[in-house]
């Protein structure tokens, strides 16, 4: 008789430890999870700054998914709170909401430029429709030049680091696939279906001892159910015999033997280690891109500096994306300490000057711009500190499917493979995409089902902000 049948994840971020612990509760699996890093929870993760907690830039956890936001809460429990939601565009020193309200953003523009504003709107209602492949012409089509100009470009470019007419719709297919002009106003006008409930424009939940307290709660399940849990661990390859995966190579040169293995580490390092990759699927790979970002952690005396949790930088004399504000989530976080700490993003590519400069310099820069910005006042600032997170943001250039189709073709041939995660699949995910990534994988392996793994993400329907709030979590209003 057959023993248990032996599974290897690679990676502990929300896919990979999602997989590892959906497995683990199943008897006839034993699952060992790898991670290069000292902690579990990738991107995810949360650090102790200061005496404080903070996570690796803004968390807010939302999912229109029920399977998603049941394991959510199987395994945080009671250990949240509903996080009330404001965030606000800075630019041109003044505050838009976000998502948009139009009156309101009329209004701080000023009698002119909302004027321009409508007339490009409306002139744009009567021309050819822009190129709808691009962003760029995905967003004009909706919402008129100017207005792109204002809202979307200058951001979209700081973070991307190309054009908006050389970055890919599917970005914005993805994240504000529900946003439109018309549906903005009919909300600000209450058109709208009115619930009782706040939706997730309000309200977000939040872990009580930082979003990567999900994942420390699921390494310590899967430990009880007898799984093992290896940080520190780096992958170097996944071994494969005449296109099936055997087993994982570490970096240390040990090998182990599997008969399954969910990969959540880097597409790219995945198969250009593979040892039978064909040379056109390694080329294809290569041309896949990565943003990096520096994150500058600020530590400034005082705890009352703005209200949002978190400020999208649209100022295009700013080189900083993002502002967040960790006294505005819960005060878990911060404790007795009267002190708030911010995060401010900067996005580069690895072969930037930018990505070596050191890190007195980045905080200097940091704090120049945080004073540019007036947020601070005249608050002294105490500390900082950088977290350099490389390759975090998988660029959608405009052609980049034609690379990566062939590569998730090839990689689908593979058997006992799956392939998951954000950098792991090249999706730019957040943590429920990667959850049910994680989710849908343990189940192909447990019960047989045959779930795509490369669809989740697009297949996402109402994806953004129509869910209601409950006590008990979210559903479908
Ligand atoms: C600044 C920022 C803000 C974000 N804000 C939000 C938000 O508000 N809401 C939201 O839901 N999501 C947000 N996200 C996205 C979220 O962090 C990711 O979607 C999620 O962490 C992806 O999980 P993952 O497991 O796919 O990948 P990762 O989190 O990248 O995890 C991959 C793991 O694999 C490990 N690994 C890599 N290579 C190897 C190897 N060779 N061997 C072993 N282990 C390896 C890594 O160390 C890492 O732990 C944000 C991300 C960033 C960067």
């Amino acid at each position: 008789m057959s023993g248990p049948r032996k599974v290897a994840v690679i990676g502990a971020g929300p896919a990979g430890i999602t997989a590892a612990y959906q497995l683990s509760k199943n008897k006839d699996i034993e699952v060992e999870l790898y991670e290069a890093a000292s902690s579990v929870g990738g991107l995810a993760k949360s650090i102790e700054l200061w005496n404080q907690k903070v996570d690796i830039g803004p968390h807010r956890f939302f999912s229109s998914d029920r399977d998603v936001n049941s394991l959510w809460l199987e395994v945080v429990g009671e250990e949240y709170k509903m996080v009330d939601r404001l965030t606000r565009i800075l630019y041109s020193n003044k505050f838009f909401y976000y998502p948009l309200k139009p009156f309101d953003a009329l209004l701080n523009l000023g009698v002119f430029e909302a004027f321009r504003c409508m007339w490009s709107f409306g002139f744009q209602r009567f021309k050819k429709k822009p190129d709808q492949r691009t962003f760029e012409g995905w967003v004009i089509g909706r919402f008129g030049r100017r207005l792109f100009e204002i809202f979307f470009k200058t951001y979209s470019e700081k973070l991307w680091g190309i054009k908006c007419s050389e970055l890919d719709a599917d970005f914005a297919a993805q994240r504000i696939k529900k946003l439109s002009l018309l549906e903005v106003v009919k909300n600000a006008l209450h058109l709208t279906k009115k619930g009782e409930h706040k939706t997730l424009v309000d309200q977000f939940a939040y872990p009580l001892r930082g979003t990567g307290m999900v994942y420390e709660n699921m390494k310590e399940r899967i430990l009880a159910n007898g799984g093992k849990v290896f940080l520190g661990s780096p992958v170097k390859k996944v071994l494969t015999t005449d296109k099936t995966a055997t087993g994982i190579e570490l970096e240390s040169g040990e090998i182990k033997n599997f008969d399954e293995v969910v990969s959540s580490m880097p597409l790219t390092l995945l198969v250009e280690r593979l040892s039978d990759a064909p040379k056109n699927i390694v080329e294809h790979v290569s041309k896949l891109t990565y943003r990096n970002t520096i994150m500058v952690y600020l530590q400034v005396d005082a705890i009352d500096l703005f209200p949002d949790n978190w400020l999208y930088i649209h100022s295009e004399n700013l080189q900083v994306g993002r502002i967040t504000n960790f006294r505005n989530w819960v005060p878990q976080l911060y404790g007795n300490e009267k002190k708030t700490i911010l995060a401010m993003e900067y996005w580069c590519y690895e072969q930037d000057d930018f990505w070596s400069w050191s890190e007195e310099k980045i905080i200097e820069l940091a704090k120049a711009e945080i004073k540019m910005t007036n947020l601070i006042g005249k608050a002294e600032i105490e500390g900082g500190k950088i977290v350099r997170i490389p390759r975090c943001y998988p660029v959608y250039s405009m052609g980049y499917k034609e690379d990566l189709k062939p590569v998730e073709e090839y990689l689908t041939g593979i058997k006992a493979l799956s392939v998951i995660g954000r950098y792991g699949a090249f999706k730019y995910n957040n943590q429920d995409h990667s959850i049910l990534m994680g989710m849908r994988a343990a189940e192909n392996i447990t019960e047989g089902k045959d779930h795509d793994l490369w669809d989740i993400n697009t297949d996402y329907d109402n994806y953004q902000e129509s869910y209601i709030i409950t006590s008990t979590g979210l559903e479908k209003s």
